[in-house]
C-alpha cells in the first residue's frame, strides 16, 4: 500500500495503516467489548471540546451530513425557525435540509470570501425575532473559509438564541472550549480532523435541549434523542452500527493523543498549509483567500489562466506522481484545491508542491 497515492481532500482523507488495522477484527454489536469502545469513543470526543459537564455525545450512522440532518430535525421545534448563515456549498445544504424537513428559516448569504461577522447576527437577530435557532459552518470546506465562532457563539447567547454549527472540517483541529463557545449542537464526523474513516458522524447535543426534544423528530433513524436514550440504557446503538468505523476513529484517537491532542494536530496541520502556501506561490498560483481568513484545513487556488490548463488532465498527471487532489466548488471562478489535512506532514506538503511543478511543466502551462 506504500504507492498509494496520498489524499490531499477534506474526507475522506489519508489515514494511518495502525488505523486501517484496526478494521481487521469483527465486533458484535451487542457485545460488551464493543460498547465499552463506543462509551470511550463518546468520552474523548467529549474531551475535545470539553462538554461533558454539559452535553451529550451523540454518534450517528452515515456521512457528516446525515448527523446535520439529525441535530436540525431532532433540536429545532417543527415551530422553530433557523437563520442559516452560508458562505459556501455547506452552508448552502443547512439551508436545503431545512426546506426538506419543512423547518422555517431565512438565510444571510456573503461572498465566499466574506466571514459571516459577529455585528451581521447582531443585526440579523435584533430584526427577527421569530428565530430560535442560528445555523453556522465553521470551516466552510467548499473554500476553507473560517467564520468566527466564538464571537457568534457570545452573540446568539445575548439574544437568548440558540447556535447549531457544522464543525465538520475543523473539530479536533481548530480549537472549541464549549465551557467559552456556548452551543445547542455541534456536529463532525469521524472521517476529517480526527484521521478516522468516514461512515459516522457525532452530534454534541446540549443535555437539557436534547432532553426536551423528545417526540420531536420527523425521523425514526435520525432522531439524536432517541439515539442517546436507548445508548445510556442499554449501551447499544439503535440499529447496526459502523463497527469497523467505531473500532478505526478508537485507534485514530489513540494517535491523536500520542500526537498531542489538539494543540499537535493544529501545528501540524498548519504547517502543511504554510508549506503548501509557499511553495504553490513560487510556482505563482495564487490562493484564493486572503491569509487572515484562511484556515489550515483546505486551501482553494485559482486556476491558470492558460488555455493549456485543464483540471481533469492536472489531476490525472499529479494523481500519477501520488497526490490527488480536489476539484474547485465556485461557481464564479475556476479553481482547484488543497487539503492539508489527513496523516501527512511538510515534506509531503512539499512532495506535492513539487508534483504540480512538474505537472505544469509537462503540460506547458505558463500563463499561471
Ligand atoms: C465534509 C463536510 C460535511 C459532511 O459532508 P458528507 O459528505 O456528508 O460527509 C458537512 N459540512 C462540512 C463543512 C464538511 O466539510
Amino acid at each position: 500500500m506504500s504507492n498509494a497515492p496520498i489524499l490531499l481532500t477534506p474526507g475522506p482523507l489519508t489515514t494511518s495503516s495502525r488505523t486501517r488495522q484496526a478494521m481487521l477484527v469483527d465486533w458484535g454489536s451487542w457485545d460488551r467489548d464493543f460498547n465499552q469502545l463506543t462509551a470511550s469513543l463518546c468520552e474523548q470526543l467529549l474531551a475535545i471540546v470539553n462538554g461533558a459537564a454539559t452535553h451529550h455525545c451523540v454518534p450517528l450512522q452515515g456521512s457528516g451530513t446525515f448527523a446535520v440532518e439529525a441535530a436540525i430535525g431532532t433540536l429545532v421545534p417543527r415551530d422553530g425557525k433557523v437563520l442559516v448563515l452560508i458562505n459556501g456549498a455547506y452552508g448552502q445544504r443547512l439551508a436545503k435540509i431545512c426546506k426538506v424537513l419543512g423547518r422555517a428559516y431565512s438565510t444571510f448569504e456573503t461572498a465566499e470570501d466574506q466571514p459571516t461577522t459577529a455585528a451581521d447576527v447582531d443585526r440579523l437577530l435584533a430584526a427577527d425575532p421569530a428565530v430560535t435557532h442560528v445555523a453556522l459552518i465553521h470551516c466552510e470546506t467548499s473554500t476553507g473559509i473560517l467564520n468566527p465562532l466564538p464571537e457568534i457563539a457570545q452573540v446568539v447567547k445575548r439574544h437568548g438564541k440558540r447556535l447549531i454549527i457544522d464543525a465538520m472540517s475543523s473539530f479536533g483541529a481548530l480549537p472549541i472550549d464549549a465551557a467559552h463557545v456556548p452551543f445547542e449542537a455541534l456536529i463532525a464526523a469521524s472521517g476529517k480532523c480526527l484521521e478516522g474513516v468516514p461512515g459516522m458522524g457525532f452530534v454534541f447535543a446540549e443535555k437539557n435541549a436534547l432532553a426536551a426534544s423528545e417526540g420531536n423528530c420527523h425521523s425514526l433513524a435520525m432522531d439524536l434523542q432517541d439515539q442517546q436514550a436507548y445508548m445510556a440504557k442499554t449501551g447499544q446503538w439503535r440499529f447496526t452500527p459502523p463497527t469497523h468505523v467505531v473500532a478505526a476513529l478508537h485507534e485514530a484517537l489513540v494517535q491523536y493523543n500520542e500526537e498531542g491532542g489538539l494543540p499537535a494536530r493544529h501545528q501540524r496541520y498548519a504547517d502543511n498549509c504554510k508549506t503548501l502556501l509557499e511553495g504553490m506561490a513560487k510556482l505563482g498560483l495564487r490562493s484564493f483567500l486572503p491569509a487572515e481568513i484562511q484556515a489550515p484545513i483546505i486551501v482553494t487556488f485559482h486556476a491558470p489562466r492558460d488555455a493549456r490548463y485543464q483540471f481533469k488532465d492536472f489531476y490525472e498527471r499529479v494523481k500519477a506522481k501520488g497526490f490527488i487532489l480536489y476539484p474547485g466548488k465556485l461557481t464564479q471562478v475556476e479553481t482547484f484545491r488543497v487539503g492539508c489535512i489527513g496523516v501527512v506532514g511538510a515534506e509531503g506538503m512539499q512532495a506535492a508542491v513539487d508534483a504540480v511543478a512538474q505537472v505544469l511543466r509537462e503540460m506547458e502551462v505558463l500563463d499561471i
